[in-house]
This record gives structure tokens, sequence and C-alpha cells, in this order.
């Protein structure tokens, strides 16, 4: 049996990690690399093993960095069966269909800055919306938490609940080849008491464990805070006469406001006049998708559903897939709550929204994902006082509250106990810096641990 690492090794990106046992080739996720330089090389170079070589995908969700070189597989020759939660397939659908339509859209730009006889491999997309389809093609098993699925000969593969996004999973393989050995894989990890998912599983025990160590290093604050803040930072807008601008992720944090946003009108917290705009056709989309998987939904809010009752319901809501309807939102100079994309201001119809509001002082812009170095949302929280949005100097007046409780992922005490229920004597660490892996390993005792390279192997 062997284990090879082929992506987020040492980094938080492009997760790809390959299984072999009995003959069998067994990849779990095959993600795209994100930010900073370079990436386009990284995600166009060789993976590490040959890709019709493999017979069977798992794929622990549907975010991009877990999913998004899949087109790529199939385009290189994949021709086996990919495995996933009927969550994880219909958000995937959406997430690599965005991304093909990017990498069409770089590739024409690239190519119109380029001389017409240089129209080579460069130009290129690193697949096509054919590729994507292609893709969900390959899609066979729905997995449901907890069921174990035979794996031709090598095992058994089980997704449990990770608590992370919408159909999301950490995977055991049980595997068998002379001997037995189970092998599980994190996936990402929850962050506990979240709105609308419930808590990641207790894991199994196994004899080895990958584990992503994205916070591994630092603890969150609880989210009851800053979901005050939250609304605290709407009625202090509506009561200066401005608007609520909010860069949002289109995946899982749009739903959540949207749920938060439903219980503050329930609770008598924000009034029922509020109007709030989800200007973003992904978020939308992905929407629809929460509202067709109760069975990936707490409880509490999966009852709701099957009541006929909407969690992701607000009065004065307004889905704007149109870019005209989009457009119609600037005439709006107050009482507004606006989402849009892009999550950190890098692209999308957010910017027009900042462009119309953060050079007003009655307008907030209220930032609840993380801003990665070197965006616009990053330079906007550090505190620029003019920013440059399609080549205009927009000065920044509006309140910008930055809310950091509504992390996705696992604090490094949650992380560590999922680990301890594991008990495993054998510890890979990915997903994650380099730095934090360090103060994570720091952490574990009575266990054998490994930071691996990218394109490191290990005989299990
Ligand atoms: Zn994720």
């Amino acid at each position: 049996m062997k284990l090879s690492f082929h992506g987020a090794d040492r980094d938080v990106t492009g997760s790809c990690h390959l299984v072999e046992c009995a003959g069998r080739r067994i990849l779990i996720d095959c993600g795209l690399f994100q930010g900073g330089r370079e990436i386009d090389e990284e995600n166009a170079a060789p993976f590490g093993f040959d890709a019709a070589a493999i017979d069977v995908v798992l794929l622990t969700h549907a975010h991009l960095d877990h999913c998004g070189r899949l087109p790529l597989l199939v385009k290189r020759g994949f021709k086996g069966e990919i495995i996933a939660t009927g969550a994880t397939h219909d958000l995937a659908r959406l997430v690599m269909l965005d991304s093909a339509h990017l990498q069409e859209e770089d590739a024409s730009h690239r190519s119109r800055r380029t001389s017409p006889q240089a129209a080579n491999d460069d130009a290129a997309p690193l697949y096509t919306a054919r590729d994507a389809l292609d893709s969900l093609e390959r899609f066979g098993r729905t997995a449901v938490y907890g069921e174990p699925l035979a794996l031709g000969g090598a095992g058994h593969a089980t997704f449990i609940d990770a608590g992370h996004i919408l159909g999301s999973a950490s995977i055991l393989l049980e595997l068998e080849e002379g001997r037995r050995l189970t092998l599980l894989f994190s996936g990402d990890i929850g962050n506990a008491g979240r709105p609308l998912l419930r808590s990641p599983a207790i894991p199994p025990h196994a004899d080895v464990v990958v584990i992503e160590t994205t916070y591994g290093d630092r603890l969150h604050k609880p989210i009851g805070p800053s979901i005050d803040e939250f609304y605290g930072a709407v009625t202090d807008t509506f009561r200066r006469g401005g608007n609520v601008v909010i860069p949002t992720f289109a995946l899982e944090r749009a739903q959540e406001l949207l749920f938060i946003l439903h219980q503050a009108v329930e609770q008598g917290r924000l009034p029922k006049t509020i109007q709030v705009f989800l200007d973003s056709p992904m978020a939308i989309s992905a929407t629809d998708v929460f509202r067709q998987h109760p069975e990936g939904l707490d409880a509490a809010t999966a009852k709701l559903i099957r009541d006929g009752g909407d969690p992701l319901a607000v009065p004065g809501l307004h889905f704007t897939r149109d870019i005209a309807q989009s457009i119609a939102i600037n005439t709006i100079k107050s009482g507004a709550i606006i989402m849009a994309g892009a999550g950190m201001c890098t692209g999308g119809r957010i910017r027009h929204h900042l462009k119309h509001n953060l050079s007003r002082e009655a307008s907030s812009i209220v930032f609840v994902g993380y801003q990665a170095d070197g965006t616009l949302g990053r330079q906007i929280v550090e505190g620029a006082r003019t920013v440059r949005i399609f080549g205009d100097d927009i000065a920044v007046h509006a309140h910008i509250h930055t809310i950091n409780g509504f992390s996705a992922h696992a604090d490094q005490a949650e992380l560590l106990a999922w680990h301890q229920h594991t008990g495993a004597p054998r510890t890979f660490l990915t997903h994650g810096e380099a730095g934090t892996m360090e103060k994570f390993a720091a952490r574990l005792s009575g266990t054998r641990v490994e930071m691996p390279a990218l394109g490191q192997g290990f005989e299990l």
C-alpha cells in the first residue's frame, strides 16, 4: 500500500492525494492551486501520476481547491468513477463550470495580448466548459454518510460528515492487501456550531490519518458575538441612511448570511422592511442546491424545509441574475444590504457596488471572510484612504467592519480534538502553511508526524 501527495502540501490549495492498493489507484480530491504567482504553471504541470491509470476519485467537497482540477484529469485521460455526496455533486457542477468559464475568459484575454502567430499553448485555457461537462459525466455512485462503498478489491470507503460546507466529508478507507489498514482523510473540517450545518461527526479510529491544518495555530472567536456585531453594523448603517455592502463567497457564506438575516427578521432584531440583494448568479444557484439537500443540513433547518418552510427566505430579498438588474441596484441610496462576489473584491459585481458606496460616509462595507494579501479587499480592511476601481481613484469614507467569527474551518482546539478521537499512530499533515503545520505538529503527541512535500510518496 502506498500513499503519495500531489497538492496542498505545506500549502493550502490544490488538494490531491493518491492511494495505491491491491492494483487499484484511488485519488482523494483533485483541486486547483489558487492565489499568488506562477499558479497557472502549477496547475498546468503534470500531476505526478498517470491520469488514465486512476480507477476512482473520492471527492471530499465542492470547494475549487478540492475539485478544480477534475476537468483537467478527465482531459488528460481519466476514465474512472468519481464518487461524492449528492450535495457535493450538485455544488461541484456549479464550481467546475464557473472555473471553466473563467479559464476560457483568461485564455481569450491572453490571446488578444499576444500576436496572431503566437496563438499557441500559452493562450489555451487549462480546460474548457466541454471538459467540465465531460468530468460531470464521470460522477457515478452517490455517497451517503456512514454507508461503506466497495472499491473493487481494494476495500471500502466511507464518507463521514465533516461539517465544513454543504455535502462535505472526511473519508475513511478500509484497505485490504494481504493485511488490513484503515486510512482516514479529514478533508476540510468544519467549525462546530455554525448556522445551517451539523457540527463535524466524531471520526472513527484509524491506523493512519491525513489531516488538514489551515488554522492549526490559532483559536477562533465564537460565532454568537460575531452575529451580534453583524446586526449592529446593519442597524447603525440604516440609521445613518446608507447601504450595507458585503463581499461574499458564493458557496456557504452567502447562504449563512441569508439564514442569519432570516433569523434577525423572525426575532425582530431587524425590521421586515429591509431590502436584501443577492447579486451573484453562482450564489443564487448554490442557494437552490441548499434547498434541494436538507439531508446535509442540521436537524432544525432540515425539519423547517421538510415542513415547507424556507430558512433562506428574507422579506425584501431580491435575486439579481441579470446585469441590468444588478446595475439598477446602483440607484438605491439607503436601506439595502447588497451581497455580491468576489469575496475578496478581486473581480465580479462587488466592485460596482464598492464604487457607488465606498465614498459615502453613511454606507458600510462588511467583511465576513478572509482577505488575502494583495487583494482590493485587503487594502480596504487595512485602512486605505483611497482605492483604485475601474481606473478611478475612490476615496474611502464608508464605515469598514471586519467580522472574524464566520470561519468554515476548525480551529486548533477542534483539530486536536478530532485527531485525538482517531487515535492514529501515524499522521500526515496537509492543507496548511508550513509555519502553521510546525505549530500544530508540536501540539500532537503519541503519533508519528510527517509533513509531506509535493510529489512525496510513502509506504504504508
Ligand atoms: Zn473547503
